[in-house]
C-alpha cells in the first residue's frame, strides 16, 4: 500500500510538473471537469493545440481509456502532431522513460473516422462492407458520365460544368442547405438549372450505390445518418467518453451536426479554436459553429465552459503588432488582441522587388543568409496563397541545389500513372466500381470504351467476377494480353498474395503497359515505385486505398531525389496548408492585391475578409523572422464587361499606407546610386602636341 501511495504522488508531481509550464488559462483548461462542454477560443499561437494535447495526456494519465477518447483534427499530419504531443507529455507524467506511451487509436479526421465507423457498421446500415472511397476527381468524372447520361451537355444553354455541379452539390450536403437556398447563395448563375441539377443529383446518388463507393461528403453524410438512428446513436455516443476537437472554426453543419447526436448535453465534449483564422468557408465551413457553441451544446446540459487564451508564445512582439493591427480591421469576430514577453527589435520586412524571378532570387539569399546564421531549412518556410506561385521558386532553388519540400501542390496521387496502379487495386477490391474498371480495362491495347463497358455489364451480372473476366472474349488486338491480366486480376481477387505483395502483383503487370504508353516511362515508373514502397506501410489493401485517398500524400518533393532523403529542407506550403504550423522565419510570396485578395473584381465581402484572414494566418505562422514580398511587376487578370484585363498589381490593401510603418522597408535591388564625380586628371603627356609636333 504505502508502494502504490508513493507512486501515486510521484505521478501526480509528475502531472503538478507538467502542468506549472501551463499559464493559468490553459492549466484551467486542461483540467477542465465535470459535465459542462469546454470551448477554448483564442488567437494564433496562444497554445490551443498544445493546451488540448496536454488535456488528452492529462484525461490519460487520470485513468480515461485511450480507446475511448476521440480526437478530431483538420488533417491527418495534425491527427500524427497531436498524438505525439500528447505522448510526450504522457511519457513523462507516467515515467515512462524510453517506452512507447500508449497510442491514441481514435486521432484523425472527420473524414477518416467517418470512414471507419461506416465500415465497422456496414452490416447494420446496409451497405457493402468493400466500399471504395472516390476522390474529388473520381468524383467529378461520376458527376460528368451522368450528366452526360441525362443529355445535358447537349442542351442549348450551357448547363453548368462537372465540377461546379459537384461543388453545388458537395456546398448542399456540407451546409445542409436546401439545393434552391445554395443556388441563390453561392451559385445565382445556375439558379435557372434548379429542376435539372436535382434530377442530376438524384442520378449521381443512384449511380453511386450501384458501384459501391462513396465519395467524401458521403462519409460525413453518412456518419451523420447512423446517428439521426437511436440505438446505433446509442451505441456510437457510449463508445467515446471524450470528444476533443481541433481547428473548430473551419468544420462545417454537417460536421457540428455530427458532434451533436454524439454529445448532445455537450458532456465529455472539447472544440478549441479561432474566429480570426477561419479560412475554409469556401468548403462550407462555418464560423458560426464557434459562436453558438454554447447555445448548440450547453443548454441541454451545463452552460458551457470557455476559456481564452490571450498571451502567445510563438512571434515577437513586432510581428505580433502588425497581426493584430491586420485583423483588427475585420469585421465580426471575437475581439482579442495577443501580446507576448518576446520583445525583438528587428521589426517585420516589406521587401519590395521588380518582379516574380527577382523575388525568388531574394528569398532564396535571404534562406541562405538565414542558414549562415545557424536557421536549419527546416525551421523556414516559403508561404503563398495559390500553388502555382512558388513556379519562379522552385526552379531557383533547384538551380541552387536547395532541397525543398512542397506541401499543398500538385498531389502525387493526380499523377495518371498512378491514378492507373491505383485503379487496378481499386477495380480488385471493389469489382463494382466502374471508374475504376473503365480506366483499367482501357488499358490493354485494342480496347474500347465500348468493349470496357460490356465487360463491366458483365461482371456486374456475376457472382464470380474474376472468372467473367477470365472467359470474357477481348477484341482480337487484345487478346494476346487478355490472359496475363485476368490471371492477375484473379489473384488479387483470391487474396492469394498477401499484402503488400498485391501491390508488387499489380505493378508487374503494370509496367509493361506504362512503358508502351508513355515515352517518359523512366520517370514514371519512379512514382509507381515509391507508391508500392508506400503500400508497405499499410496493414491491407483496404486500409491503403481508404487512406491514400482521403488523406493523399501532400508533400511532392524536388524532382531532383526522392522525398526527404536530404535531411534538411526548406518547407514551401499554400498557406491553407500550413494552418497550425509555425517557423522561425516565414517569408509570403506575392503579398499583391489580386493575390490576397486572391480576385480583384468578382470577390463578395466575405469572401474578401476570408483573404484577410489567410493572411493573417500566414502572418501568424513566423517566430522571428516575417518577410512579406511584394513584387511591383505582378500581372493579375480582371474579368471585365470587355473581357480581361491585365493590371499590374500593388501592395495589398490589407496593408494601409499608415500601416507600413510599423514594417522595415527593403527595396530590392537598391536605387543605384550616383557614381562619385571623378575630378579630372593632370594629363601626363600632351598627346595632342606630341601628335602635332610629329610633322613640325
Ligand atoms: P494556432 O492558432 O496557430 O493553431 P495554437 O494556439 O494552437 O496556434 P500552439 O501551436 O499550441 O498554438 O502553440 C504555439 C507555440 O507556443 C508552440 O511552440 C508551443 O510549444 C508554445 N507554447 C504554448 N503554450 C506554452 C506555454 N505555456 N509556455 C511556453 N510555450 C508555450
Ligand atoms: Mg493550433
Amino acid at each position: 500500500m504505502p508502494v502504490l501511495d508513493q507512486q501515486k504522488d510521484t505521478s501526480a508531481d509528475r502531472l503538478d510538473e507538467a502542468l506549472s509550464r501551463l499559464n493559468e488559462a490553459q492549466r484551467d483548461a486542461v483540467l477542465h471537469a465535470g459535465n459542462a462542454p469546454l470551448l477554448i477560443v483564442a488567437g494564433a499561437g496562444s497554445g490551443k493545440t498544445s493546451t488540448l494535447a496536454h488535456r488528452v495526456a492529462c484525461l490519460i494519465a487520470k485513468g480515461a481509456d485511450p480507446q475511448r477518447l476521440l480526437l478530431l483534427t483538420f488533417s491527418r499530419r495534425a491527427a500524427q502532431e497531436m498524438s505525439q504531443r500528447a505522448g510526450h507529455v504522457l511519457a513523462q507524467v507516467l515515467g515512462l522513460g524510453s517506452q512507447t506511451p500508449p497510442a491514441l487509436p481514435w486521432a484523425g479526421t472527420f473524414h477518416g473516422v467517418g470512414a471507419r465507423l461506416l465500415r465497422d457498421y456496414a452490416v447494420q446500415i446496409g451497405l457493402a462492407e468493400n466500399f471504395t472511397i472516390h476522390d474529388r476527381g473520381d468524383a467529378e468524372d461520376l458527376m460528368g458520365l451522368v450528366r452526360h447520361d441525362l443529355g445535358f451537355t447537349g442542351t442549348e444553354k450551357r448547363f453548368p460544368l462537372k465540377s461546379t455541379c459537384l461543388a453545388i452539390y458537395s456546398r448542399v450536403v456540407n451546409t445542409q442547405g436546401g439545393l434552391a437556398q445554395v443556388l441563390a447563395e453561392a451559385f445565382p448563375w445556375c439558379a435557372e438549372w434548379e429542376a435539372q441539377l436535382r434530377q442530376l443529383f438524384g442520378a449521381y446518388v443512384e449511380a453511386k450505390q450501384e458501384q459501391n463507393v462513396l465519395d467524401y461528403d458521403d462519409l460525413l453524410l453518412g456518419w451523420h445518418e447512423m446517428m439521426g438512428e437511436p440505438s446505433l446513436a446509442a451505441q456510437l455516443s457510449g463508445r467515446f467518453d471524450h470528444v476533443l476537437v481541433d481547428e473548430y472554426q473551419d468544420t462545417n453543419r454537417l460536421q457540428a451536426s455530427i458532434l451533436q447526436r454524439l454529445k448532445p448535453d455537450g458532456r465529455g465534449l472539447t472544440a478549441v479554436g479561432d474566429d480570426a483564422q477561419s479560412i475554409y468557408s469556401f468548403r462550407g465551413a462555418t464560423v458560426r459553429n464557434i459562436l453558438d457553441f454554447p447555445s448548440q451544446f450547453g443548454q441541454l446540459g451545463s452552460a458551457a465552459r470557455i476559456v481564452t487564451l490571450e498571451r502567445n508564445y510563438r512571434s515577437t512582439q513586432p510581428i505580433l503588432d502588425v497581426s493584430n493591427t491586420l485583423i483588427a480591421a475585420a469585421g465580426e469576430r471575437h475581439a482579442k488582441r495577443l501580446w507576448t514577453d518576446k520583445p525583438s527589435a528587428g521589426r517585420p520586412q516589406l521587401v519590395l522587388v521588380p518582379d516574380e524571378a527577382q523575388q525568388a532570387r531574394w528569398v532564396a539569399d535571404k534562406v541562405l543568409a538565414h542558414r549562415e546564421g545557424g536557421l536549419r531549412l527546416k525551421s523556414q518556410a516559403v508561404l503563398f496563397r495559390s500553388s502555382s506561385h512558388s513556379a519562379a521558386l522552385e526552379l531557383e532553388l533547384a538551380r541552387r541545389n536547395i532541397p525543398f519540400v512542397k506541401f499543398g501542390g500538385l498531389k502525387f496521387l493526380e499523377a495518371s500513372h498512378v491514378k492507373d496502379l491505383l485503379a487496378l487495386l481499386r477495380f480488385a477490391q471493389n469489382p463494382k466500381g466502374r471508374q475504376a474498371g473503365f480506366r483499367v480495362v482501357q488499358l490493354l491495347a485494342g480496347v474500347g470504351p465500348a468493349t470496357a463497358a460490356r465487360l463491366l455489364d458483365a461482371m456486374d451480372e456475376s457472382n464470380d467476377p474474376a472468372q467473367t473476366l477470365q472467359a470474357f472474349a477481348p477484341p482480337a488486338a487484345a487478346r494476346e494480353q487478355w490472359s496475363d491480366f485476368a490471371a492477375t486480376y484473379a489473384s488479387l481477387r483470391s487474396g492469394q498474395a498477401a499484402w503488400p505483395a498485391d501491390a508488387e502483383l499489380a505493378l508487374r503487370w503494370y509496367l509493361p503497359h506504362l512503358e508502351r504508353l508513355h515515352e517518359d516511362a523512366a520517370v514514371r515508373r519512379a512514382d509507381v515505385e515509391q507508391l508500392v514502397r508506400l503500400a508497405a506501410g499499410y496493414a491491407s489493401r483496404e486500409s491503403f486505398l481508404t487512406e491514400l485517398t482521403l488523406d493523399p500524400p501532400e508533400a511532392t518533393s524536388d524532382r531532383a531525389g526522392p522525398p526527404l532523403l536530404d535531411d534538411d529542407y526548406l518547407i514551401l506550403s499554400t498557406i491553407h496548408s500550413a494552418k497550425g504550423q509555425e517557423w522561425t522565419s516565414v517569408h509570403v510570396l506575392n503579398v499583391v492585391d489580386g493575390c490576397i485578395p486572391a480576385d480583384l473584381s468578382t470577390g463578395s465581402n466575405e469572401e474578401i475578409e476570408e483573404e484577410r484572414r489567410l493572411l493573417y494566418v500566414a502572418m501568424t505562422r513566423a517566430k522571428d523572422h516575417l518577410h512579406l514580398l511584394v513584387p511591383q511587376r505582378f500581372y493579375v487578370t480582371q474579368q471585365s464587361a470587355h473581357g480581361d484585363r491585365h493590371l499590374y498589381a500593388g501592395r495589398t490593401r490589407f496593408i494601409a499606407a499608415q500601416d507600413v510603418k510599423a514594417f522595415e522597408e527593403v527595396v530590392w535591388p537598391p536605387p543605384p546610386e550616383r557614381p562619385p564625380a571623378v575630378p579630372a586628371p593632370q594629363a601626363a603627356i600632351d598627346l595632342r602636341n606630341r601628335l602635332r609636333a610629329v610633322w613640325r
